[in-house]
């Protein structure tokens, strides 16, 4: 199959979705041909419904799935000893499979179209809409250079549009940049994100979502909220697409 990566990339949103049309496409997920009609974005409707979507119980304060818990939620043994510091946390599915291979896309491969899919995902496990706020989990402006987006801002404004609250990126900033997370081990991972969120005085007085694609152990979500509830906001609670175990 003809892949041609580096044009792929020059080519603008409207050259991009131009290029799906006239060159042969393929599923992100099972590197088929995909479908002119069952898929979604850049997935195959098969790989898709495969999703591995988290059914049963998850830990109340990490969404971490607990397995062969009946029903309802509990904690996990983590968050019994150390809960992250959220009113709730919620993920759809398992980083893995097909997942972990449509999120690897979206946040490295610029299939920035996936944004609204997987937004509806976002919308399908909230616990409530009473929020005054979305903010995404910044990315430092350097990175974000490089990259050319952040992928938790797509979702956040994507999220923002279906359930009507309004998504706000200046809430939240990252001012300094250390390792990328997904390297650390748990212990070093704490360390990694210590001061480097910064919120805004604005967030006084709002109860505010926190969005992301990935929560890991957790600690970059308890950073951000430490942030926004030292500069008074209210309550905070998260969502992510997929939950890494
Ligand atoms: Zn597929
Ligand atoms: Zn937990």
């Amino acid at each position: 199959m003809l892949r041609v990566p580096s044009l792929s990339r020059a080519l603008s949103n409207i050259g991009r979705e131009a290029l799906r049309i006239v060159l042969p496409a393929w599923c992100v997920a099972c590197d088929r041909d995909l479908p002119w009609r069952d898929r979604v974005a850049s997935c195959c409707g098969e790989c898709w419904r495969a999703l591995p979507r988290i059914d049963g119980a998850k830990c109340s304060s990490c969404a971490l799935p607990l397995y062969g818990v009946a029903g309802g939620t509990g904690v996990c043994i983590t968050c019994m000893r150390d809960p992250l510091p959220l009113a709730w946390c919620e993920a759809w599915g398992e980083y893995r499979d097909g997942l972990e291979r449509v999120l690897h896309a979206f946040k490295f491969q610029r299939h920035d179209f996936l944004d609204a899919p997987l937004a509806a995902m976002l919308a399908e496990v909230v616990r409530d809409r009473q929020f005054d706020a979305i903010v995404p989990v910044p990315m430092h402006p350097s990175r974000k250079r490089r990259r050319g987006y952040n992928q938790a801002e797509l979702l956040a404004r994507a999220l923002a549009k279906t359930i009507g609250v309004p998504c706000d990126v200046t809430l939240l900033t990252k001012t300094a940049e250390k390792r990328t997370q997904s390297t650390l081990a748990r212990a070093e991972r704490v360390a990694n994100v210590r001061g480097v969120f910064e919120a805004s005085p604005q967030a006084r007085d709002l109860s505010i979502l926190i969005v992301d694609d990935i929560c890991t152990t957790g600690e970059t979500l308890r950073a951000c909220a430490t942030e926004l509830s030292k500069v008074g906001a209210t309550r905070i609670a998260a969502v992510s697409v997929a939950k890494a175990v």
